[in-house]
C-alpha cells in the first residue's frame, strides 16, 4: 500500500533526495567510495558544500553581504547561539509556542529578555500581533511557523531592530524577503533534508558589535570564515540537502512551493472546516500551510483513536497530534504530493460516509 508520510521531523522528502542520497551511498561522485566514508576535504565534497550554500543563496534570493552557514546541534543550539552572539544586554522575544518558549528560557542566560507578546493564554492557538518591540533591544525573535501548535507568520515584518527568526520548519515554502532579517535559521529535519543538519542565514555586519568572549565553536564568525568546514560537517545530510535544493530549483523554486503549498493547505482546511465530524484548532487567519492540526468536533471526542486507525489502515502515517495538542496534524511540507493530502481528505470523506 501506497504510505502518506505526515510526519512532524523527521519528515517526507522528495523521492528524488532520497534516490541520489541512495546511489551517493553506494558510490559517491564516481569516486569508487560511498559518500559515508568520504573525506570531508575531498575536492568532491567540498563541491558539495559550496553548491548547497550557493542554491540556498539562489532559491532564496539572499542579497550581498549575508552568509549561509550549515551547523550541527539542531535548531535547539541555536537558542543559544543567536544571544551568545548578538545579545549584548537585552532582546525582545514573541512567545507564539513551545519552541519560541524554549528559545526564551536560553536566552534569558544571557542578558534581559522582554517578552513582547504571548499566545499561552489560549494554547499558542492564534499568532501574537499588536505588540510593540522596544528601540533599546539588540534584537527581536519570531518563530514564523509553529510546528507543534499549527500556526504561521507568512509575512516580513517591519521592525526597527535586527529582526531574529527561527524558520525550522516553513524555510522554502514561500518566497521571503531576506532583507528585512538580520539572521534566520532552521533544523533541517523539517522542509530540506534528513536530521543533523541546521541552516543559519546571517547578515555579515550584525556580528562583532560588543565584546564578549565566544567559545570558538559557538562563534557564527568561526563557521563563517572556514565556509562551514571549521570542524566535520555531517557529510551525508548536506549532500542529501543539496539534493532537495537541486530539486527546489527543479520544481520552479520558493514561488512555485508557495502555490501548492497554498493548495494543499486549502484542500486539507476546506474538507475539516466542511466535515462534521472534524473541526480545526486554531484561529483561521493563523493557519500553518505546513502542519495542519485538528481534532474530533464536539460530540465525536470518542471517536479519535477509531479514525486513527481507520487512516493508519490507508496508508496515512504520521497524524496523531502532539501531546500538547491532542487529536490529529498533518504535516504537509514541500515533499509531501498534492495526492496525499487528496488522500487523507478522500479518508476523512470515507469515515463521515461510515458513521452518518
Ligand atoms: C523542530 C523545531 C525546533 C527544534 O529543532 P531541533 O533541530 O530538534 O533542535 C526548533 N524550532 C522549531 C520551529 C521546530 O519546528
Amino acid at each position: 500500500m501506497k504510505k502518506h508520510n505526515f510526519y512532524a521531523g523527521p519528515s517526507v522528502l522528495p523521492q528524488f533526495t532520497l534516490d541520489e542520497t541512495g546511489k551517493a551511498i553506494k558510490d559517491f561522485a564516481g569516486t569508487g567510495l560511498s559518500i559515508l566514508e568520504i573525506s570531508h576535504r575531498s575536492k568532491q565534497f567540498v563541491a558539495v558544500v559550496d553548491e548547497a550554500t550557493a542554491l540556498f543563496k539562489e532559491l532564496l534570493n539572499i542579497p550581498e553581504g549575508y552568509s549561509v552557514i550549515f551547523l550541527g546541534g539542531g535548531a535547539s543550539l541555536q537558542f543559544c547561539m543567536v544571544p551568545y552572539n548578538l545579545m549584548n544586554k537585552k532582546a525582545a522575544y514573541l512567545n507564539s509556542g513551545e519552541w519560541a518558549s524554549k528559545a526564551i528560557k536560553e536566552a534569558k542566560f544571557f542578558g534581559e529578555v522582554v517578552e513582547v507578546a504571548s499566545s499561552k493564554d489560549k494554547n499558542f492557538s492564534y499568532y501574537p500581533k499588536d505588540y510593540v518591540v522596544p528601540d533599546d533591544v539588540d534584537y527581536f525573535h519570531i518563530t514564523t511557523n509553529n510546528t507543534i501548535y499549527g500556526t504561521q507568520l507568512r509575512k516580513d515584518i517591519d521592525v526597527k531592530v535586527p529582526l531574529v527568526a527561527d524558520m525550522s520548519s516553513d524555510i522554502f515554502c514561500r518566497p521571503v524577503d531576506i532583507s528585512k532579517y538580520a539572521l534566520i535559521y532552521g533544523g533541517a529535519q523539517k522542509n530540506l533534508a534528513p536530521a543533523g543538519v541546521t541552516f543559519v542565514i546571517i547578515k555579515n555586519d550584525i556580528l562583532g558589535k560588543f565584546d564578549r568572549k565566544i567559545p570558538t565553536m559557538l562563534n557564527y564568525k568561526t563557521h563563517i570564515d572556514k565556509e562551514s568546514m571549521f570542524n566535520t560537517p555531517p557529510v551525508v545530510v548536506v549532500f542529501s540537502a543539496l539534493q532537495t535544493l537541486k530539486w527546489l530549483k527543479q520544481q520552479g523554486g520558493v514561488a512555485a512551493m508557495e502555490k501548492i503549498n497554498k493548495q494543499k493547505a486549502e484542500l486539507l482546511y476546506n474538507e475539516i472546516d466542511r466535515n462534521p465530524f472534524f473541526k480545526g484548532t486554531v484561529n483561521k487567519e493563523d493557519r500553518s500551510w505546513m502542519n495542519i492540526c485538528f481534532v474530533m468536533n464536539n460530540g465525536y471526542e470518542a471517536h479519535e483513536q477509531e479514525f486513527l486507525d481507520f487512516a493508519s489502515a490507508r496508508g496515512m502515517i504520521g497524524i496523531k497530534g502532539h501531546r500538547s495538542v491532542g487529536g490529529f496534524r498533518a504535516s504537509t511540507y514541500n515533499a509531501l504530493p498534492v495526492e496525499s493530502v487528496q488522500a487523507l481528505v478522500d479518508t476523512m470523506k470515507e469515515f463521515e460516509k461510515l458513521k452518518a
